[in-house]
């Protein structure tokens, strides 16, 4: 049986770590002397908190931190947890306590972590493998947060630094990489600006106006005068304000309307005020314009493990953006190129590609069509591609191309094919930004990876040829 190291954080619950076969504790002493001697993020396997009912913030805390990478040790590691917290659920393993299972599930974690660590690269959705598909059977879910413009944000994905959630989702969804496990909620965005924090409030139906109340009121059914209750009040008695006659017996001298609201504004009476849900930008949409977002925890995907098991260099589904080499062989090969370039003056060229819109193309077609088009458009790309040359996905909606032995003079040529492919793109919002980089360059620095992401988010705002 393996021995794993648990590094221990905390020690305000007095009652001892129950020792475990199989599992050694070191207990990180603050402040302490020693804890400069170990090297976090090999000599550990699994992270216990020990924290106290007391500081449960600072528990999540730790949570959050180690998840986002803050802390010294790996993004990915194991936690446990003695007691529950609000983010125990999404971004821990469960609690100490139901540890009959913990060789199992260390032994199942590190085996899948070794096959995937071949693998993973820097984008987002490495970055999520990571964590998720060396849990077997892992799942993650949203979580409602009153800070944030969406109600709900799923905790795992904002430590992962993924900002854009809804479209995320969508695109590993329909890649396969997650499905849909259980419905957690379904909330209402106001179609203008996705706000979630929605006030509902009934108005005037005649003014709009939201300054109405309910109020009894009479009707006189002599001279067919209405009005509050209180007009008609003559000490114990009911008396019409209009025509002075004595009401004595209601449905044959007077009745009560069935208009229970009044408007202070249109003096308007009416049976039912009119509901409205307005966001805090001001928009103010029927109920029924709303846009209903469904909330559901995830679970991994036939994808994932394909990915996890071949990497997505033998990938041949589309997976986004289709075959393509990852970002890390596309580095080498770039830096590659362009020394050998220099060397025998070849000329080559590289392209950056960007989808502009889609998040504005989910929002105005829905997520399915938006979603069709974008595969759609990908497909033509390809068939744009050549057998030589070389393609990377950076994200979901970025790419780069290395087409080889190609000059600047082809620029125009190349810029037309492109052209034809937004040409018979029917979707006004989803534009294909392209910018060129000749090959080769002095310009090319060691780190070839941390370039082509930095170049590549240069599109949202550089030149286009
Ligand atoms: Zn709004
Ligand atoms: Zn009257
Ligand atoms: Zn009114």
């Amino acid at each position: 049986m393996s021995v794993y190291h648990a590094l221990v954080m905390r020690d305000d619950i007095a009652q001892p770590l129950e020792a475990i076969d199989g599992i050694e504790y070191t207990h990180l002493d603050h402040g302490g002397s020693d804890s400069a001697e170990f090297e976090y993020s090999t000599d550990f396997q699994l992270l216990l908190l020990n924290f106290s009912d007391a500081s449960l913030a600072e528990q999540d805390q730790i949570l959050w931190d180690l998840r986002s990478g803050k802390l010294d040790l790996p993004r990915e590691i194991p936690v446990f947890c003695r007691q529950d917290s609000p983010l125990l659920e999404h971004l821990g393993d469960g609690l100490f306590e139901k540890r009959s299972q913990f060789h199992t599930f260390l032994d199942s974690f590190y085996e899948r972590l070794e096959q995937l660590q071949k693998h993973t690269g820097s984008s987002p959705l490495d970055k999520f493998l990571a964590h998720a598909w060396p849990r077997a059977d892992s799942s993650f879910g949203p979580r409602w947060q009153l800070q944030s413009h969406s109600s709900y944000q799923y905790p795992l994905l904002s430590c992962l630094g993924i900002e854009d959630q809804q479209k995320t989702l969508a695109l590993w969804r329909q890649s396969d990489v997650i499905v849909e496990r259980e419905l957690v909620d379904r909330v209402r965005q106001c179609p203008r600006c996705d706000s979630e924090h929605l006030n509902y409030v009934d108005i005037c139906p005649r003014c709009k106006s939201i300054d109405i109340n309910s109020s009894v009121s009479l009707h006189c059914f002599t001279c067919g005068h209405v009005g509050e209750q209180g007009e008609f009040q003559l000490d114990t008695a009911l008396r019409c304000p209009t025509c002075l006659t004595q009401l004595r017996h209601i449905g044959v001298d007077y009745d009560r309307p069935l208009e229970r609201f009044h408007c202070a504004s249109c003096d308007h009476r009416f049976i039912e005020g009119q509901v409205v849900a307005s966001c805090h930008n001001g928009h103010r949409h029927k109920p029924d314009e709303l846009k209903e977002r469904r909330l559901y925890r995830y679970g991994l995907g036939p994808a994932a493990d394909q990915i996890a098991s071949v990497g997505r260099i033998f990938d041949n589904r589309a997976l986004q953006w289709g075959e393509s080499t990852s970002i890390e062989n596309f580095s080498w090969l770039l830096r590659w190129t362009n020394t050998s370039a220099q060397r025998h003056k070849h000329q080559h060229l590289l392209l950056f590609l960007n989808w502009e819109g889609v998040a504005e193309a989910i929002t105005q077609l829905g997520e399915a069509r938006a979603l069709a088009q974008i595969a759609e458009l990908q497909e033509r790309l390809h068939s744009v591609i050549r057998q030589t040359d070389v393609f990377a996905e950076i994200d979901a909606d970025k790419a780069v191309i290395l087409l080889c032995h190609t000059s600047v003079k082809w620029l125009d040529q190349i810029a037309a094919k492109l052209a034809s492919i937004e040409a018979a793109n029917d979707s006004s919002v989803l534009k294909l930004q392209v910018r060129n980089f000749p090959l080769p360059s002095k310009d090319l620095p060691e780190n070839t990876q941390q370039w082509l992401l930095a170049q590549s988010n240069k599109l949202d705002i550089d030149d286009v040829i």
